[in-house]
């Protein structure tokens, strides 16, 4: 994050894409003064720390804090963990403004082309097989097709990364006449986080999940769950008492690692082929710094030391 803070301003400048990104900050909200092992009110001063430790700027903020920041927020929170550098993006604009700057570059953009397979030579990866395309691999090839990753990996080298797959569901108010969310919210204890999206509405989501549907062939929202995010998003800003959800998605598939930490690694069995998965609901806010991180991986022939906390060596058995 240390990394992407400065990225996210500039390169969403550099890709036209300036309107896409917002520093709104980030309030985590607590409402319990403890909490089990997730600590309530308590942890937030060690939290902080961690975090300032590793250069996300926080601040520890009281109740009375919180609410000048934000005003509609229920009496029942007692402080929060604001980070100033946080910020919202739009996924769509800045995926496809990506893509459009590679393009510039120099890049081949295919879409609808799914991999099928690797061909390899010893435990180097020589080509990549679509259904109606061979590319061939001079270099180095990055595997990031996100929750395909792990069922390629078992096909292809017989590996089994300790990874699964989930449908998060997110949901949008219908529009607003004033929306009482003025920053990017989470929340310690319930599954909640919030934000303004375009047209004045609300989103909402924060670790509720979808589930897979044999027939849809992709994962659907529940209704009894979608009430469930909504009635949490009410408790904690009443404004939004009486204001529908308009929308709800859980089509969106992501991959998550058993520590919740992201597995960005090469594997036996095919030496030129970096592997990115497990992103575990936090992969967009890192990514423009895990994407440097990865082409100087590529470039060097070394890892770069920002990414080892990613190997998959932190999950095996210590030789
Ligand atoms: C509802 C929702 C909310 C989220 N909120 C946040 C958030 O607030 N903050 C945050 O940081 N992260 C968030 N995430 C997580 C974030 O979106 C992911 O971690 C991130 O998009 C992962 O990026 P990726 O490029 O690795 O994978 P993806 O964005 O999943 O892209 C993978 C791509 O690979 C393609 N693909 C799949 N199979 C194949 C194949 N066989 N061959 C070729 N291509 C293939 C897919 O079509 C897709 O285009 C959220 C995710 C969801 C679903």
């Amino acid at each position: 994050m240390e990394v992407a803070y400065d990225l996210w301003p500039q390169v969403s400048r550099e890709i036209d894409a300036e309107d896409a990104y917002e520093r709104t900050g980030h309030l985590l909200l607590y409402e319990n003064e403890t909490g089990g092992l997730q600590g309530g009110f308590e942890s937030a001063r060690a939290r902080a720390n961690v975090q300032n430790e590793f250069g996300v700027e926080t601040e520890v903020l009281d109740g009375d804090e919180v609410r000048e920041m934000e005003p509609g927020v229920s009496e029942d929170v007692i402080g929060a963990l604001h980070c100033p550098n946080d910020g919202i993006a739009d996924h769509a604009t800045i995926t496809r403004s990506l893509a459009r700057a590679a393009e510039a570059h120099g890049a081949t953009v295919r879409e609808n082309a799914p991999v099928r397979g690797l061909e390899r030579d010893g435990s180097r990866v020589t080509a990549v097989r679509t259904a109606d395309e061979r590319f061939a691999v001079d270099q180095t090839v990055f595997l990031l097709s996100n929750t395909h990753v792990p069922q390629l990996v078992e096909d292809e080298l017989d590996i089994s990364l300790p990874v699964w797959n989930m449908y998060p569901q997110v949901s949008a108010t219908e529009p607003m006449d004033e929306v009482p969310v003025n920053h990017l919210i989470g929340h310690d204890s319930r599954r909640l986080a919030l934000k303004e999206i375009s047209e004045s509405r609300v989103m909402i989501s924060g670790g509720w999940r979808g589930e897979w549907d044999e027939d849809a062939q992709q994962g659907i929202a529940l209704e009894e769950r979608v009430d469930g995010n909504a009635a949490d998003a009410r408790a904690v800003f009443p404004d939004l008492t009486g204001i529908e959800v308009e929308r709800s998605d859980a089509s969106r598939r992501e991959s998550v690692t058993v520590d919740h930490v992201p597995i960005i690694d090469t594997l036996p069995g095919a030496d030129n082929m970096i592997v990115g998965t497990g992103w575990s609901g936090h992969g967009f806010a890192i990514s423009l710094a895990i994407n440097r991180l990865l082409s100087r991986w590529a470039i060097d022939g070394t890892r770069p030391s920002r990414l080892s906390p990613f190997s998959l060596e932190r999950l095996r058995r210590p030789e």
